[in-house]
């Protein structure tokens, strides 16, 4: 289980889940950030710091945001 950054990031990367995720996991991917999900510890602090809400639980993603499910893996090659 990892939480997963989705679409509203892309243009916006504002870096403010970057400043309170606690073991600094969340790693700039080009056009927006994405969460190694074997360092993500699930403690859910970048949700609310996110201005966009882009960031949910895995098994919480919107629909129509699945595909930033692989994205996020495949990014770390996990
Ligand atoms: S849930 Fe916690 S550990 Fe995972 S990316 Fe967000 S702040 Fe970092
Ligand atoms: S806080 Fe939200 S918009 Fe900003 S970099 Fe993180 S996921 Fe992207």
């Amino acid at each position: 289980m990892t939480h997963i950054i989705t679409s509203p990031c892309i243009g916006t990367k504002d870096q403010a889940c970057t400043e309170v995720c606690p073991v600094e996991c969340i790693y700039d991917a080009g056009e927006m950030y994405l969460i190694h999900p074997d360092e993500c510890i699930d403690c859910g602090a970048c949700v609310p710091a996110c201005p966009v809400s882009a960031i949910f639980p895995e098994e919480d993603v919107p629909a129509g945001e699945e595909s930033f499910i692989p994205r996020n893996y495949e990014f770390f090659g996990t």
